[in-house]
């Protein structure tokens, strides 16, 4: 590994055991062993259980792998929606999403905000069948507040609620007795390559697409939610997968379960009180949300007077990479990411090094 540090949103920085357990795989042959060997549905298993019990998951939810996060948008579309999803919308991962749903011709809803901004209302259409929330708004660093969450589902117990969890899970805390599916990536705050989406689906959902396929309907192909749960039972999966990375994610879980989740979660609001506060003493930088409640303790994205190049590259010589702004941002926000394996030190010393430079 070189002497950088990644404080990118993904992919970023390894996490700080991925060697060790790179090492450990090939040891035993991971990489090489059949996907329908005792030896994978033993590590496929472990690496479920691992997750299971660092999301605090119910006894109902199921855990499935995919290759991204995006892969598990267009499942989501095809197994559990017949008509109509509603979508929470005030940035372009929550749009990607809407624009899966519209080019499979359903006819999605919205509650739209301008870019970054505070939804009017929480209140979504009777006949929304699915729900589409994005925990942490990865472009523009808007955190959708767990509270709210949990009044869309008591407000509509029947609509199955889908959390985008991509670059929050398991840094943030939520309470998945109110979540009927959620899905992340482990190149956010997993720290690990991309090309591995983790899909975490309830009865109710198992049900729905049951239904669906009751009444003739496509509900996917190679993966489907059905075909997942099929193989999922005997600790496989439809193809061959990505049996590496899926050993090492379980590897990484139980690395954060050894330090306890509580410890990384409360470290997480640790260095992000620090990067907000040194973001009030920076002049040139301006929290993109203004408001604490909607702040994203794992991306803070900051606006930069007279654009992010400079801090960027300042950073840059330190052997720090942030990030730039997102898309239309590039030139004008920065994004720096506050992940589990981004250590207290690390950010400390960030922090201070921005402060002496800048202020
Ligand atoms: C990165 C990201 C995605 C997309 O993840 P992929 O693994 O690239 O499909 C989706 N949602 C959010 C919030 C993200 O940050």
């Amino acid at each position: 590994m070189s002497n950088k540090i990644f404080f990118t949103p993904g992919p970023t920085q390894l996490f700080y055991t991925y060697q060790d357990h790179f090492r450990e795989a090939i040891k035993q042959d991971v990489p090489s062993i059949s996907h329908r060997s005792k030896q994978f549905m033993q590590l496929f298993q472990e690496t479920r259980e691992n997750l299971h019990n660092l999301l605090e998951l119910t006894d109902d939810h199921n855990i499935y792998f995919t290759g991204s996060a995006n892969e598990i948008w267009e499942r989501m579309i095809q197994s559990l929606v017949v008509n109509r999803s509603h979508h929470f919308m005030n940035g372009a991962f929550a749009k990607k999403f809407y624009d899966f749903a519209l080019q499979y011709q359903k006819s999605p809803t919205k509650t739209e905000a301008a870019y970054g901004q505070v939804y009017d209302s929480l209140s979504i259409p009777d006949d929304s069948e699915l729900v589409g929330i994005t925990l942490n708004e990865t472009s523009n660093g808007y955190m959708f507040p767990a509270e709210d969450i949990y009044t869309i589902k008591k407000q509509n117990p029947d609509c199955l609620l889908a959390l985008d969890g991509v670059s929050a899970l398991p840094a943030i805390p939520i309470d998945f007795n109110n979540i009927d599916t959620a899905y992340f990536s482990v190149q956010k705050c997993f720290g690990m390559p991309a090309g591995l989406g983790v899909w975490i689906a309830n009865k109710k959902c198992l049900e729905k697409t049951a239904l669906m396929e009751a009444d003739g309907l496509i509900t996917g192909s190679y993966h489907s939610l059905s075909s997942f749960e099929k193989y999922g039972r005997k600790n496989q999966t439809p193809e061959t997968p990505n049996a590496l990375s899926i050993f090492i994610l379980g590897k990484i879980a139980e690395d954060m379960l050894r330090r306890g989740i509580s410890f990384v979660r409360n470290e997480t609001v640790y260095k992000s009180a620090l990067l907000y506060q040194t973001a009030a003493q920076i002049s040139i930088l301006d929290p993109f949300i203004k408001d604490k409640k909607y702040q994203s303790k794992t991306v803070m994205v900051c606006d930069v007077k007279n654009g992010s190049e400079q801090i960027i590259e300042t950073c840059k010589k330190k052997g720090w990479v942030l990030g730039s702004g997102y898309s239309e941002q590039k030139q004008s926000q920065v994004r720096i990411a506050n992940f589990p394996m981004h250590s207290k030190e690390q950010v400390e010393q960030l922090c201070d090094f921005l402060v002496k430079e800048f202020k």
